[in-house]
Protein backbone atom coordinates (compact mmCIF):
# COMPACT_ATOMS: atom_id res chain seq x y z
CA UNK A 1 0.00 0.00 0.00
CA UNK A 2 1.18 3.48 -0.31
CA UNK A 3 1.36 4.79 3.06
CA UNK A 4 2.72 8.46 4.21
CA UNK A 5 4.31 7.81 7.97
CA UNK A 6 4.74 10.80 9.99
CA UNK A 7 6.60 11.24 13.21
CA UNK A 8 9.79 8.96 13.46
CA UNK A 9 10.36 8.72 17.57
CA UNK A 10 11.53 5.98 19.69
CA UNK A 11 8.07 4.05 18.25
CA UNK A 12 7.77 5.55 14.98
CA UNK A 13 10.92 5.18 12.95
CA UNK A 14 10.57 1.42 13.99
CA UNK A 15 7.02 1.47 12.69
CA UNK A 16 7.84 2.74 9.33
CA UNK A 17 11.31 0.41 8.93
CA UNK A 18 8.74 -2.17 9.20
CA UNK A 19 6.51 -1.04 6.62
CA UNK A 20 9.24 -0.61 4.48
CA UNK A 21 10.09 -4.00 5.35
CA UNK A 22 6.67 -5.60 4.18
CA UNK A 23 7.16 -4.12 0.87
CA UNK A 24 4.96 -1.10 1.36
CA UNK A 25 5.28 1.94 -0.56
CA UNK A 26 6.37 4.56 2.41
CA UNK A 27 6.94 8.34 2.58
CA UNK A 28 8.30 9.44 5.94
CA UNK A 29 7.90 13.04 7.54
CA UNK A 30 9.71 14.10 11.36
CA UNK A 31 9.32 17.32 12.28
CA UNK A 32 13.06 17.93 13.09
CA UNK A 33 15.19 17.08 10.33
CA UNK A 34 17.42 13.92 9.87
CA UNK A 35 15.21 11.22 10.58
CA UNK A 36 15.11 9.07 8.01
CA UNK A 37 14.07 5.52 6.67
CA UNK A 38 16.04 3.83 4.33
CA UNK A 39 13.64 2.57 1.77
CA UNK A 40 11.41 4.92 2.20
CA UNK A 41 11.13 8.44 0.47
CA UNK A 42 11.68 11.53 3.12
CA UNK A 43 8.92 14.53 2.69
CA UNK A 44 9.56 17.69 3.07
CA UNK A 45 5.95 18.75 5.24
CA UNK A 46 2.90 16.65 6.13
CA UNK A 47 1.21 17.26 3.08
CA UNK A 48 4.08 16.25 1.02
CA UNK A 49 4.42 12.73 2.51
CA UNK A 50 0.38 12.32 2.26
CA UNK A 51 0.22 13.39 -1.32
CA UNK A 52 -1.08 10.19 -3.23
CA UNK A 53 -1.00 8.01 0.28
CA UNK A 54 -3.87 5.41 0.47
CA UNK A 55 -3.17 5.79 4.20
CA UNK A 56 -1.90 8.30 6.71
CA UNK A 57 -0.33 6.73 9.50
CA UNK A 58 0.92 9.40 12.85
CA UNK A 59 2.81 8.39 15.62
CA UNK A 60 3.19 11.64 17.49
CA UNK A 61 3.82 12.71 20.96
CA UNK A 62 0.62 14.59 22.51
CA UNK A 63 -2.80 16.22 21.09
CA UNK A 64 -0.56 19.79 20.00
CA UNK A 65 1.45 18.03 17.84
CA UNK A 66 -1.54 16.21 15.78
CA UNK A 67 -3.33 19.27 15.57
CA UNK A 68 -0.32 20.46 14.17
CA UNK A 69 0.78 17.63 12.02
CA UNK A 70 -2.72 17.44 10.50
CA UNK A 71 -4.42 21.21 10.36
CA UNK A 72 -1.68 23.15 10.83
CA UNK A 73 0.48 24.90 7.74
CA UNK A 74 1.69 22.52 5.26
CA UNK A 75 -0.75 19.85 7.05
CA UNK A 76 -2.06 16.84 6.31
CA UNK A 77 -5.58 18.47 5.17
CA UNK A 78 -3.86 19.65 2.50
CA UNK A 79 -3.35 16.50 0.80
CA UNK A 80 -6.49 14.90 1.81
CA UNK A 81 -8.56 13.08 -0.75
CA UNK A 82 -12.19 11.02 -0.74
CA UNK A 83 -11.12 7.45 0.43
CA UNK A 84 -7.91 7.93 2.00
CA UNK A 85 -7.73 6.92 5.93
CA UNK A 86 -6.29 8.29 8.54
CA UNK A 87 -4.67 6.59 11.02
CA UNK A 88 -3.49 7.76 14.26
CA UNK A 89 -0.86 5.81 17.00
CA UNK A 90 -0.25 8.46 19.00
CA UNK A 91 -1.99 8.76 22.64
CA UNK A 92 -3.78 11.78 22.59
CA UNK A 93 -7.24 12.99 24.12
CA UNK A 94 -10.13 11.11 22.72
CA UNK A 95 -12.02 14.04 22.41
CA UNK A 96 -10.01 15.82 20.03
CA UNK A 97 -9.96 12.76 18.23
CA UNK A 98 -13.46 12.97 17.46
CA UNK A 99 -13.24 16.64 16.64
CA UNK A 100 -10.07 15.75 14.22
CA UNK A 101 -12.22 12.01 13.11
CA UNK A 102 -15.16 15.00 12.36
CA UNK A 103 -12.92 17.22 10.02
CA UNK A 104 -11.54 14.71 7.80
CA UNK A 105 -14.65 12.57 7.54
CA UNK A 106 -16.51 15.37 6.03
CA UNK A 107 -14.27 15.60 3.19
CA UNK A 108 -14.57 11.62 2.73
CA UNK A 109 -11.50 10.69 4.33
CA UNK A 110 -11.90 7.65 7.16
CA UNK A 111 -9.97 8.12 10.57
CA UNK A 112 -9.16 5.37 12.92
CA UNK A 113 -7.56 6.23 16.08
CA UNK A 114 -4.99 3.11 16.98
CA UNK A 115 -3.13 3.71 19.85
CA UNK A 116 -0.88 0.77 21.14
CA UNK A 117 0.78 -0.92 23.30
CA UNK A 118 4.11 -2.45 23.83
CA UNK A 119 7.20 -0.30 23.96
CA UNK A 120 10.18 0.47 22.23
CA UNK A 121 11.30 -3.66 21.96
CA UNK A 122 7.68 -4.47 20.25
CA UNK A 123 7.58 -2.04 18.24
CA UNK A 124 11.63 -3.12 16.88
CA UNK A 125 10.26 -6.40 16.54
CA UNK A 126 6.99 -5.73 15.03
CA UNK A 127 4.98 -7.38 17.88
CA UNK A 128 2.77 -3.79 19.51
CA UNK A 129 -0.69 -4.50 20.20
CA UNK A 130 -3.02 -2.25 19.10
CA UNK A 131 -6.40 -1.01 20.26
CA UNK A 132 -8.88 0.74 17.46
CA UNK A 133 -11.81 2.79 17.03
CA UNK A 134 -13.26 2.82 13.85
CA UNK A 135 -15.48 1.61 11.35
CA UNK A 136 -15.04 -2.69 10.52
CA UNK A 137 -14.34 -1.51 6.59
CA UNK A 138 -11.41 1.05 7.06
CA UNK A 139 -10.02 -1.39 10.18
CA UNK A 140 -10.30 -4.31 7.44
CA UNK A 141 -8.64 -1.75 4.89
CA UNK A 142 -5.66 -1.72 7.34
CA UNK A 143 -5.39 -5.38 8.47
CA UNK A 144 -1.80 -5.37 5.89
CA UNK A 145 -0.57 -2.57 8.01
CA UNK A 146 -1.46 -3.12 11.61
CA UNK A 147 0.43 -7.50 10.52
CA UNK A 148 3.81 -5.41 9.48
CA UNK A 149 3.81 -3.42 12.72
CA UNK A 150 1.86 -5.55 15.59
CA UNK A 151 0.54 -8.53 16.75
CA UNK A 152 -2.73 -7.96 17.78
CA UNK A 153 -5.74 -5.88 17.28
CA UNK A 154 -8.56 -5.23 19.59
CA UNK A 155 -11.02 -3.63 17.92
CA UNK A 156 -12.92 -1.81 20.83
CA UNK A 157 -15.84 0.40 19.50
CA UNK A 158 -16.11 3.56 16.84
CA UNK A 159 -13.39 6.44 16.36
CA UNK A 160 -12.54 7.52 20.21
CA UNK A 161 -12.75 4.46 21.75
CA UNK A 162 -9.07 3.12 21.22
CA UNK A 163 -7.84 6.39 22.88
CA UNK A 164 -10.29 5.86 25.44
CA UNK A 165 -8.94 2.47 25.62
CA UNK A 166 -5.69 3.35 25.82
CA UNK A 167 -5.68 5.51 28.90
CA UNK A 168 -7.49 3.07 30.84
CA UNK A 169 -4.46 0.84 30.00
CA UNK A 170 -1.74 3.52 30.89
CA UNK A 171 -3.62 4.20 33.98
CA UNK A 172 -2.81 0.85 35.07
CA UNK A 173 0.60 0.61 33.89
CA UNK A 174 1.52 3.77 35.97
CA UNK A 175 -0.61 2.21 39.27
CA UNK A 176 0.92 -0.77 38.80
CA UNK A 177 5.07 0.53 38.26
CA UNK A 178 4.18 2.83 41.22
CA UNK A 179 3.16 -0.12 43.73
CA UNK A 180 6.19 -2.09 42.48
CA UNK A 181 8.39 0.62 43.04
CA UNK A 182 7.36 1.30 46.43
CA UNK A 183 7.47 -1.87 46.95
CA UNK A 184 11.32 -1.90 46.20
CA UNK A 185 11.83 1.19 48.14
CA UNK A 186 10.52 -0.13 51.64
CA UNK A 187 12.30 -3.65 50.73
CA UNK A 188 15.42 -1.71 50.47
CA UNK A 189 14.90 0.14 53.72
CA UNK A 190 13.69 -3.10 55.42
CA UNK A 191 16.98 -5.04 54.37
CA UNK A 192 15.19 -7.14 51.60
CA UNK A 193 17.08 -8.37 48.84
CA UNK A 194 15.89 -7.24 45.82
CA UNK A 195 17.15 -10.66 43.88
CA UNK A 196 15.05 -13.11 46.16
CA UNK A 197 12.17 -10.21 46.07
CA UNK A 198 11.82 -10.56 42.42
CA UNK A 199 11.33 -14.37 42.16
CA UNK A 200 8.49 -14.47 44.72
CA UNK A 201 6.85 -11.30 43.25
CA UNK A 202 6.62 -13.43 39.77
CA UNK A 203 5.33 -16.63 41.52
CA UNK A 204 2.59 -15.28 43.74
CA UNK A 205 -0.54 -13.53 42.63
CA UNK A 206 1.37 -9.75 42.76
CA UNK A 207 2.83 -11.26 39.43
CA UNK A 208 2.82 -8.95 36.52
CA UNK A 209 3.95 -7.66 33.05
CA UNK A 210 5.23 -4.34 33.92
CA UNK A 211 7.57 -6.19 36.83
CA UNK A 212 8.62 -8.84 33.79
CA UNK A 213 9.47 -5.53 31.64
CA UNK A 214 11.31 -3.01 33.96
CA UNK A 215 13.09 -5.18 36.91
CA UNK A 216 16.20 -6.07 34.43
CA UNK A 217 16.66 -2.12 33.57
CA UNK A 218 16.32 -1.24 37.57
CA UNK A 219 18.95 -4.09 38.38
CA UNK A 220 20.92 -2.40 36.13
CA UNK A 221 20.63 0.81 37.12
CA UNK A 222 19.51 2.16 33.47
CA UNK A 223 16.60 4.22 33.12
CA UNK A 224 17.30 5.58 29.29
CA UNK A 225 14.11 5.96 27.94
CA UNK A 226 11.59 3.19 26.73
CA UNK A 227 9.06 5.03 27.53
CA UNK A 228 10.02 8.72 28.84
CA UNK A 229 8.17 9.68 31.86
CA UNK A 230 7.12 12.95 29.92
CA UNK A 231 5.17 11.16 27.58
CA UNK A 232 3.92 8.98 30.48
CA UNK A 233 3.27 12.24 32.69
CA UNK A 234 1.16 13.36 29.54
CA UNK A 235 -1.16 10.01 29.68
CA UNK A 236 -2.14 10.55 33.32
CA UNK A 237 -3.10 14.42 32.69
CA UNK A 238 -5.16 12.57 29.81
CA UNK A 239 -6.85 10.18 31.78
CA UNK A 240 -7.41 12.66 35.05
CA UNK A 241 -9.07 14.64 32.11
CA UNK A 242 -11.32 12.49 31.03
CA UNK A 243 -12.09 11.42 34.51
CA UNK A 244 -13.00 14.76 35.38
CA UNK A 245 -15.26 15.17 32.40
CA UNK A 246 -17.13 11.95 32.54
CA UNK A 247 -17.06 12.83 36.83
CA UNK A 248 -15.17 10.15 37.96
CA UNK A 249 -13.13 10.35 40.85
CA UNK A 250 -9.36 8.45 40.35
CA UNK A 251 -7.44 9.57 43.82
CA UNK A 252 -4.68 6.96 43.48
CA UNK A 253 -3.64 8.19 39.87
CA UNK A 254 -3.83 11.90 41.30
CA UNK A 255 -1.57 10.89 43.76
CA UNK A 256 1.02 9.19 41.45
CA UNK A 257 0.53 12.34 39.36
CA UNK A 258 2.26 14.48 42.00
CA UNK A 259 5.46 11.90 42.04
CA UNK A 260 5.57 12.34 38.15
CA UNK A 261 4.94 16.34 38.84
CA UNK A 262 8.04 16.15 41.13
CA UNK A 263 10.63 13.87 38.62
CA UNK A 264 9.70 16.26 35.55
CA UNK A 265 10.77 19.63 37.90
CA UNK A 266 14.09 17.96 39.14
CA UNK A 267 14.84 17.13 35.52
CA UNK A 268 13.96 13.28 34.69
CA UNK A 269 11.06 14.35 31.60
CA UNK A 270 13.27 12.26 29.32
CA UNK A 271 14.38 9.60 30.90
CA UNK A 272 12.51 6.41 31.29
CA UNK A 273 9.31 6.59 33.87
CA UNK A 274 10.81 3.93 35.66
CA UNK A 275 13.27 6.66 36.78
CA UNK A 276 10.41 7.75 39.51
CA UNK A 277 12.15 5.18 41.46
CA UNK A 278 14.94 6.76 42.08
CA UNK A 279 12.45 9.91 43.48
CA UNK A 280 11.23 7.07 46.19
CA UNK A 281 14.77 6.13 46.75
CA UNK A 282 16.09 9.65 47.36
CA UNK A 283 13.39 10.83 49.96
CA UNK A 284 14.09 7.22 51.91
CA UNK A 285 17.30 7.87 51.66
CA UNK A 286 18.05 3.99 50.16
CA UNK A 287 19.14 2.79 46.97
CA UNK A 288 17.26 -0.61 45.56
CA UNK A 289 20.56 -3.12 45.31
CA UNK A 290 20.72 -6.72 45.19
CA UNK A 291 21.99 -7.22 49.13
CA UNK A 292 25.28 -9.27 47.40
CA UNK A 293 26.36 -7.04 45.35
P1 LIG B 1 8.96 10.38 20.87
O1 LIG B 1 10.16 9.53 20.71
O2 LIG B 1 9.01 11.54 21.81
O3 LIG B 1 8.53 10.90 19.40
C1 LIG B 1 7.56 11.88 19.25
C2 LIG B 1 7.41 12.27 17.81
O4 LIG B 1 6.45 13.36 17.74
C3 LIG B 1 8.69 12.78 17.17
O5 LIG B 1 8.70 12.39 15.82
C4 LIG B 1 8.54 14.30 17.33
O6 LIG B 1 9.29 15.02 16.38
C5 LIG B 1 7.07 14.45 17.03
N1 LIG B 1 6.50 15.73 17.49
C6 LIG B 1 6.43 16.18 18.77
N2 LIG B 1 5.83 17.40 18.80
C7 LIG B 1 5.53 17.71 17.51
C8 LIG B 1 4.88 18.82 16.89
N3 LIG B 1 4.43 19.85 17.60
N4 LIG B 1 4.74 18.78 15.55
C9 LIG B 1 5.19 17.73 14.83
N5 LIG B 1 5.81 16.65 15.35
C10 LIG B 1 5.96 16.64 16.67
O7 LIG B 1 7.68 9.52 21.32
P2 LIG B 1 7.39 7.96 21.12
O8 LIG B 1 7.92 7.21 22.29
O9 LIG B 1 7.74 7.54 19.74
O10 LIG B 1 5.79 7.97 21.29
C11 LIG B 1 4.93 8.43 20.26
C12 LIG B 1 3.49 8.27 20.75
O11 LIG B 1 3.24 6.89 21.06
C13 LIG B 1 3.19 9.05 22.04
O12 LIG B 1 1.88 9.57 22.02
C14 LIG B 1 3.32 8.01 23.12
O13 LIG B 1 2.55 8.32 24.27
C15 LIG B 1 2.83 6.76 22.41
N6 LIG B 1 3.39 5.48 22.91
C16 LIG B 1 4.70 5.38 23.24
C17 LIG B 1 5.19 4.17 23.70
C18 LIG B 1 6.63 4.00 24.14
O14 LIG B 1 6.91 3.01 24.81
N7 LIG B 1 7.55 4.87 23.77
C19 LIG B 1 4.34 3.05 23.81
C20 LIG B 1 3.01 3.19 23.44
C21 LIG B 1 2.54 4.42 22.99
P3 LIG B 1 10.80 15.50 16.74
O15 LIG B 1 11.68 14.34 16.35
O16 LIG B 1 10.97 16.70 15.91
O17 LIG B 1 10.83 15.81 18.22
Amino acid sequence: MRVAFLGLGIMGRSMAVNLVKAGHEVAVWNRSAGKDVDGARSAAFPADAAQGAEVVWMCLSDTKAVEAVLLGPGGVEQALTAGMTIADSSTISPSATLRFAARVKARGVDYVDAPMTGSKIAAEAGSLIFMVGGDEAALARLQPLFQAMGKQVFHMGETGKGQATKLVMNLQIALIYEGFAEALTLAAKLGVDVEKLLPLVQASMVRSGVVDYKAPFILKRDFSPNFPLRLMLKDIRLALDAARESRVRLPGLEAVEEVYDVAAEEGQQDLDYAATLTLLEKWAGVEVKAVSK
